[in-house]
């Protein structure tokens, strides 16, 4: 499942530098996390790292991107095979 930032978003700016994936980046009023890119952190690291870093904890699962575990391993072998 992939994550999304909330409106609750202080444009921190402190999150999009962390993504080992570079799915988050500035958008017109908030930061946005394009769900294409994000793997949840699977295949990089154990945990999700912008939302370790958030300081106002608004970066919850999105659920209109359900994903397995496997499916975002998929994605994440898709994004560094570079295919
Ligand atoms: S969970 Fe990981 S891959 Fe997804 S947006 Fe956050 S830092 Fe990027
Ligand atoms: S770390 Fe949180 S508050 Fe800061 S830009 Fe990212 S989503 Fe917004």
């Amino acid at each position: 499942m992939a994550l999304k930032i909330t409106d609750e978003c202080i444009n921190c700016d402190v999150c999009e530098p962390v993504c080992p994936n570079e799915a988050i980046s500035a958008g017109d009023d908030i930061y946005v996390i394009n769900p294409n890119l994000c793997t949840e952190c699977v295949g990089h690291f154990d945990v999700p790292q912008c939302v370790e870093i958030c300081p106002v904890d608004c970066i919850p699962k999105d659920p209109n991107h359900p994903e397995s575990h496997e499916e975002l391993l998929a994605k994440y072998e898709r994004l560094v095979g570079g295919a």
